[in-house]
């Protein structure tokens, strides 16, 4: 019998994983991974820090080098796919061909959110999402004297923080009242606003931007209270839109991304999908979550394996992603809404953790340079652990001995 073949439309860091990992659960069958970038596949985590800094020298590949050799995997790089005809199991590419998939994983990831109002000043005026858009910006920042920076989420302060570094001065321009709203804690997002200011950001928070114009060399922003912020180059950092129109037009369920099970398996039994584009049932929140991290796109890149070969997936961990700003190792895990937040240590010592509490309940936590202490926090954040904020807060009390502790007792 003819071996199945397996296509992945995407080739990002849930398609690369996922071809991989496909040959890690012995598929012999045949892997077809397209993408419509002209690279190979490469993380986007250094594209806001390593690439802006050293452009020439930050090479961030995911796939081992030969591995169309020992793989097998064929890698159709600059293809887009056009068409999905979930009937006919068929893919239509950009060229014209037609191909023909037994299962097929959708990891399209998502693409930059744009403002018109920014769109129509032309050059200078960045998005970050590719490593071309990557290199392009750190190209700018290096002729820039000032950058200007629409959004204070991760993407928009890390840009920030690396044009600090380059020496060019940097403002964000932020509507809500805090920075980082969407994903940390109200305490995190003041003690990162501090550490910006103090590196000399103007950070504007509670300000909208309305008009935008080209004047001269630079841009003229100007915001809701009359504020103009001057700078030659502009980045966009308010977020992302995830790529479903493909599923969309072929008739997948789509609602903030497409929507996927606990196995990643969309609305047709054939069709699984992976990474920032789709949207899960998520037992933490207890609703549909659209995630735009490393860890998810690669988790579920390994769940849609198991899934497609008809393995019983592994559950979920707890969600889990990070930061890295002027040198600072911030890692999030579990829910950034928790009620109660107590800190670890103090803010102003150079590491420190924070520990979210539902009641007596450890339900999220940040760690600031305290990356060692992450996996205990995330075990005592997956058993729901009743710890108490007096425990959490006492630095003489081991959270690895206490997270073996309990799993001992459960
Ligand atoms: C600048 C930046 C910094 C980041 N830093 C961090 C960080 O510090 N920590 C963290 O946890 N996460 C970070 N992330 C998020 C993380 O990189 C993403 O969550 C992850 O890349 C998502 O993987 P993905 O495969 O879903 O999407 P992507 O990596 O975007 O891959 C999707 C690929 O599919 C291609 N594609 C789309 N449509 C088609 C089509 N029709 N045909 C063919 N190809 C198509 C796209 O062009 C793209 O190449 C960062 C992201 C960015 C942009």
């Amino acid at each position: 019998m003819d071996q199945p073949t397996f296509v992945i439309v995407g080739a990002g860091q849930a398609g690369a994983r996922a071809a991989m990992e496909l040959r890690r659960q012995h598929f012999e069958g045949r892997i077809v991974l397209i993408g419509d970038e002209p690279h190979m596949p490469y993380e986007r985590p250094p594209l806001s820090k390593q690439v802006l800094w050293n452009p020439d020298e930050c090479q961030p590949g995911i796939l081992p080098r030969g591995f169309e050799r020992e793989t097998g995997i064929v890698l159709m790089s600059g293809v887009a796919v056009q068409a999905l005809d979930l009937r006919r199991h068929a893919l239509t590419l950009a060229d014209g061909n037609q191909l023909v998939y037994d299962k097929l994983l959708l990891a399209t990831g998502a693409r930059a959110r744009r403002l018109p109002l920014l769109d129509r000043l032309g050059a200078g005026v960045h998005t970050l999402r590719t490593l071309d858009e990557a290199r392009a910006l750190a190209a700018s920042l290096r002729r820039a004297r000032r950058v200007a920076i629409v959004g204070g989420g991760v993407i928009g302060l890390e840009v920030a923080s690396s044009a600090v570094e380059l020496g060019v001065e940097a403002t964000v321009i932020e509507q809500a009242d805090a920075v980082m709203a969407r994903n940390a804690p109200a305490v995190l997002s003041r003690y990162l606003e501090s550490v910006h200011r103090q590196r000399g950001v103007a950070l504007l928070t509670g300000r909208r931007l309305v008009d935008a114009r080209r004047d001269g060399d630079a841009f003229a922003l100007i915001l809701d209270d009359g504020t103009e912020v001057r700078a030659e180059t502009v980045v966009y950092g308010v977020g992302a839109e995830p790529n479903v129109e493909l599923a969309r037009d072929a008739g997948l369920a789509v609602g903030n991304g497409i929507v996927v099970d606990a196995n990643c398996r969309t609305s047709d039994a054939d069709v699984f999908a992976a990474g920032d584009n789709t949207c899960q049932w998520d037992t933490w929140t207890a609703r549909h979550v659209r995630r735009e991290t490393w860890e998810n796109a690669n988790r579920q890149a390994e769940t849609a394996v198991s899934a497609m070969l008809g393995h019983t997936p592994a559950l979920g961990g707890v969600p889990w992603f990070w930061t890295d700003q002027y040198g600072m190792n911030i890692q999030f895990a579990g829910d950034m809404q928790a009620p109660t937040w107590v800190v670890r240590g103090t803010l102003d010592d150079p590491a420190f953790v924070l520990c979210g509490l539902q009641g007596e309940t450890l339900t999220g936590a940040v760690t600031v340079n305290r990356g060692q202490d992450m996996r205990s926090l995330k075990d005592l954040i997956a058993m729901r652990a009743a710890v108490g904020p007096e425990v959490l807060t006492d630095s003489t009390q081991n959270l690895r001995a206490l997270a073996k502790r309990l799993q001992e007792t459960v």
